[in-house]
Order: C-alpha cells, then structure tokens, then sequence
C-alpha cells in the first residue's frame, strides 16, 4: 500500500510518500520558525498563510520526486484536527481536492495519532499494546495504546504541557523560539542539581502532570540573578525529567501489561528524557523505543504511516469531513480538575 500524508496543523508544512512496508518514498518538511520567532511563539494567520503558499507545490515535488502518480496511491491522509483551525483546513481541502480528482479514498487523520504511533514507523519489531508518553507542544498524556484506533489515557497535563514548559522556560532564558532544543542545548553546560525547583504532583497517586509552577520556579531563580542560565536549563530540565518518570512510573503500575515503553511527540527528540525513559524501562524489564528525532517532531511521515495503519481496516472518509480545533485520542477520557491531589 502507498500513502500520501500532508501535515498542517502548527507552523510545520509537511508532505511525504510512505508504504504499508515503512518506506519513506519521499517527503518535504518546511519550518515556520523565522516568521513565527520575532513573536515568541506561532502566530496563526501568519501560519494559515504559509501553509496555503508552500503544501501544493511540495506535495507536487514529494509526488514527483517519487515518480508517483495520484491515481497510484491507496489513500490520502491529511491532518484533520487537533490544531490551529486555519493551517488545518489548507491541509484537509487540499487532500480532499486531490483525492476528488484522482478519485482516491481520504482518510482524515488525527494528529495525535500520528504521533501515538509513529514509533511503529521506524520500530517494525514494537507491538500493541505499548504504554506511550505523547510530549509534543500542546500535549502531555500518557496512554495505552491498544491498536489502531484504541487509546485509552491515564493521564494528562492540569495545565501546561511539556513542550510548552520547555518553551516557556527558553523565553525567560532569551533562547527564542522554538525553546526545546535550545534548553536541551545549553543544559549540557549546567549543573542540573544547582537550582532548587519544584517537582509537582510528584509523589501524588493519579499520574497527572502539572507544569505551571516549575515554569514560574525557574522564572522567580531567573530573576534573583544568582544563577547561570545554564545552570537553570539545566536544573529545569532535571525536574520536568523526575516529575515525567514518576508520573509514567503511577501510570505504568495503574495500566496493566504492555509490551514496551514507548516516547513520542516533540520533546521526545530530547536525550535527556529519551536517557531517563530508557533507565525506566530496563528497571521494568520493559522494551524501550523512541522515533528518530525528525519523527518525534510535526511531521507528515507519521501522518502517512497513521493512513498505512488504517488501510486493511478499509475505513474511509467522506469528503466533506470538518477540520476539528479540538480532537482528543480518547474521547471517553474524563476532563481532568486538579488532578484529584
Ligand atoms: P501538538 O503535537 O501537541 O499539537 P506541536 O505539534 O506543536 O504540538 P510538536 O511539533 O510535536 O508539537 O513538538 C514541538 C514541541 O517539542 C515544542 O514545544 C518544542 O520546544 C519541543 N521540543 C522539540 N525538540 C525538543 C528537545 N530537543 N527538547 C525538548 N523539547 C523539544
Ligand atoms: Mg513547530
Ligand atoms: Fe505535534
């Protein structure tokens, strides 16, 4: 099976060709972050824009660079929601018009999908179920992934999420924008047990997660000037890691056997956490798998891979599917209210 995927959803515009056999036949990815940057953060008409003036063509050059004719796919699946509503829609109208005319089926995809299982992209030996830590920018939830199309959440962020805080803490050290890899970058040079910072929620039963008050920790020792910020990336980094591997430890005791821990999500190209993660699991006795980094972070082969998983279930959608701002992985998942601490 081939399958084209179009990625949208943030300030990455993303097109790539991928097979059933894990094959990435060819794909584009074309980052935002300079026109988003001078901000602090993405701006959503600024992203709509250029999603709109980059996909056609880079769907164009992925499909020939690929030698692929539309009529040969099996599917085209596009992100279809959770995300910026604006750069969501440029991707869904223009598979939908693309699968209109060559008249191929569309699947619309949901993007933390795409996420929860990329790691079965680049692992073909990972099996379900897996436990998954999902760490992106808007998103930080653990989940049992029992197949495709089975989620099923244990916990999730009361407030920000770890990507967010990553981020956050990169604008109070001046890093710019976007903050991960830039914190991750200067914390090699810092003492991660120099700061004093919170850990929340640690040590709490339910394996929620709580972001807000390490942020605003790191922003009151920025201020008192008595710190190097590399000591305060470093020290920062340090906590969001224990808060994560206590949490995962609550969640993987509440959720039953699973074949292997598994990261995914942006910050997942973190070595940091990725280390922390894999010392968990050896410690569980479970299997450990992480994407390579350009899978961690948005990008359309995951999409793609989403739609290959989805191709022997024959399930489609109609053309005229509607973009969702919000689309949880699990919908029966309880709205979360201070995490019950
Ligand atoms: P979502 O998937 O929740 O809709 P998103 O699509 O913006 O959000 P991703 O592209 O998956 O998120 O991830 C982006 C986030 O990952 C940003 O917050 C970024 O700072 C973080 N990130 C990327 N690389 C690293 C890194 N090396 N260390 C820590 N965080 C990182
Ligand atoms: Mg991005
Ligand atoms: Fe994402």
């Amino acid at each position: 099976g081939l399958v084209l995927g179009i990625e949208s959803s943030c300030d990455e515009t993303a097109a790539a060709l991928v097979t059933t056999e894990r094959q990435v036949l060819a794909q584009r990815i074309a980052s935002q972050d300079e026109a988003h940057a001078p901000y602090g953060g993405v701006v959503p008409e600024i992203a709509a824009r250029a999603h709109a003036e980059r996909l056609a063509p880079m769907i164009d050059v992925v499909l020939k660079e690929a030698g692929v004719a539309l009529h040969e796919l099996d599917a085209i699946a596009a992100t279809a929601g959770p995300g910026l509503i604006g750069g969501v829609m440029v991707g869904l109208v223009s598979a939908k018009a693309l699968a209109m005319a060559a008249d191929v089926p569309l699947m619309a995809i949901n993007h933390l999908e795409g996420h929860a299982l990329s790691p079965r992209l680049a692992d073909p030996a990972l099996t379900f179920p897996y436990a998954l830590l999902l760490v992106s920018g808007g998103h930080c939830q653990i989940l049992r992934v029992d197949g495709v199309g089975e989620y099923r959440r244990f916990a999730t962020t009361i407030d920000d999420a770890l990507g967010e805080a990553f981020d956050k803490t990169a604008k109070i050290l001046g890093l710019g924008y976007p903050g991960g890899p830039a914190v991750e970058r200067l914390a090699l040079q810092g003492d991660p047990d120099a700061v004093r910072l919170p850990r929340p929620l640690v040590g709490s039963g339910e394996p929620h997660f709580s972001f807000a008050g390490l942020k605003s920790a790191v922003l009151r020792a920025y201020e008192t000037q008595q710190h190097s910020d590399a000591d305060l990336a470093a020290s920062f980094q340090q906590a969001a890691i224990d808060c994560v591997t206590d949490r995962l430890a609550i969640a993987l005791d509440a959720m039953g056997p699973v074949s292997a821990l598994v990261v995914a999500g942006g910050v997942a190209a973190n070595k940091a956490v990725r280390g922390a993660l894999e010392t968990l699991a050896r410690a569980r006795d479970l299997r450990f798998s992480a994407p390579p980094p350009a899978l961690c972070t948005d990008n359309a082969a995951m999409i793609a891979w989403a739609g290959c998983e989805r191709l022997p279930t024959g399930q489609n959608d109609p053309l005229d599917i509607a973009a969702r701002p919000r689309w949880p992985l699990d919908p029966t998942a309880e709205p979360v209210r201070g995490a019950g601490v």
